[in-house]
């Protein structure tokens, strides 16, 4: 039985929808033209000149062969391959086609040398079709910016990005299996020097739109580099206000006095790898107490003032069945953690040579996780409380109309195809 409050809920939320499409044809008839902002060279957009890549099945699309990929790298790191030749051919590219079968839906392809790749991209296809529906379109074209998006066929057209990776060194304090940095064991260390890093971080300022962007310096272990501390410093000082460490958080760990150290530079979030809850989940990255290692460490960065947010990489029929438990975890110290990040494995770095029937057993994708959420903590309507995390460009567009023309920045704004494998779920309340 619904609490009565349920049902004026449900009453004010079909007069706003009603109330909405008035003021929106209304609104069409004479719209006032868009301002353009000082972080932008372009005028913000409508809604209705917002466009949308080609969505809905079956369809085609461009992808890339799993094979012919690492080929070509392993070419150019021989020496055998200009890489510039990435610039203007389409090394790896095929196309592929997205189709519904058996309940779920798939991308099919056909390599002419290395034969056929099939992968789920979703068990559920009313859930893809919400994410579909609900994309808000692309954001800003990309501007100002004809020397560093130059990546041919790669190239961003639209918006610049929402998370800003600096690797800032392939060392590691661990050891693990999987890494897609393959850290350790690769046979080099590669690793910026403070120069590097400058010029990244100047450069990434000088594109249009200037948005704000989260900074997340990784690695490796970020904080083995010698200048991580002056690169979170340097982040906010250019005027980013979202700077990351993507940490297994062994030195926060460590020492209350790093972590100390770490906000006073300007850290506001640990992007703390979690696996799970206890250390019998931790246990395959082969350190016997690293649920331990990662209590000490939110404790001591969550003193310190940064927040943690836990990464936790999902394999499927390895630790899904942990996603409920961190949840709960989560839920139990909302001071500490504003919110979660779940990971589907990505088969590369020590991964890439993943068989068939492994990638097959172990995808995991937004659709898995909705479903998991629910079935774990009995909370979440996939098709109601999911969005792409494209979605957020919606609040990302009032907040820049709000702010007007001689705001300095752009709000942070993702502009994911709809089918990216990230998304947000919304909590809601059990009798929501
Ligand atoms: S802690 Fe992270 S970077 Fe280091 S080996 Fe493990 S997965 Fe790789």
């Amino acid at each position: 039985m619904h609490k009565p409050i349920k049902y004026a809920e449900k009453a004010v939320t079909y007069a706003a929808n009603a109330a909405w499409v008035v003021f929106d044809k209304l609104n069409s008839i004479n719209p006032n033209p868009s301002f353009t902002p000082k972080w932008s060279d372009k005028p913000l957009l409508k809604s209705w000149e917002k466009t949308k890549p080609t969505l809905g099945w079956p369809r085609e699309t461009d992808s890339l062969c799993p094979k012919c990929v690492p080929e070509a790298r392993r070419e150019i790191l021989d020496g055998k391959k200009d890489w510039k030749d990435l610039l203007h051919e389409k090394v790896g590219e095929l196309k592929a086609q997205i189709i519904e079968r058996d309940g779920k839906i798939l991308m099919v392809k056909e390599c002419p040398v290395h034969g056929k790749f099939e992968d789920v991209m979703s068990i559920d296809p009313a859930f893809f079709k919400h994410l579909e529906e609900v994309f808000p379109g692309r954001d800003i074209r990309a501007h100002n910016d004809s020397k560093l998006h130059n990546h041919g066929s790669s190239t961003i057209t639209h918006g610049r990005g929402s998370v800003l990776t600096v690797d800032l060194t392939n060392r590691c304090n661990m050891m693990c299996d999987p890494c897609f940095m393959d850290a350790n064991q690769v046979g080099f260390v590669h690793e910026l020097s403070w120069d590097d890093i400058k010029q990244l971080l100047d450069n990434a300022i000088s594109i249009k739109p200037r948005r704000q962007m989260s900074v997340q310096f990784s690695g490796g272990e970020p904080t083995l580099s010698p200048y991580f501390l002056d690169a979170v410093r340097y982040a906010r000082k250019v005027g980013y206000t979202s700077v990351q460490a993507a940490t297994n958080g062994i030195e926060f760990a460590k020492s209350p006095e790093f972590a100390r150290q770490a906000a006073e530079a300007g850290l506001r979030y640990l992007y703390l790898q979690f696996d799970g809850i206890g250390n019998a989940a931790n246990s395959h990255r082969a350190v016997g107490n690293l649920f331990d290692v990662k209590l000490r460490a939110i404790e001591n960065a969550w003193s310190a003032g940064i927040d943690i947010v836990p990464v936790t990489t999902i394999v499927n029929g390895v630790n899904n069945e942990q996603v409920g438990r961190i949840i709960q975890f989560a839920l139990d110290n909302p001071k500490k953690i504003p919110f979660l990040s779940f990971q589907p494995v990505s088969f590369t770095g020590r991964d890439e040579e993943v068989t068939d029937e492994r990638r097959k057993a172990q995808r995991y994708t937004l659709s898995h996780l909705a479903h998991d959420v629910k079935n774990q903590m009995g909370i979440g309507e996939p098709i109601r409380d999911w969005f792409p995390i494209s979605f957020m460009a919606t609040f990302s567009d009032w907040s820049d109309l709000t702010h007007g023309p001689e705001a300095t920045w752009g709000q942070l704004s993702c502009g994911c195809h709809p089918n990216c494998g990230v998304g947000m779920g919304v909590m809601v309340d059990k009798e929501t």
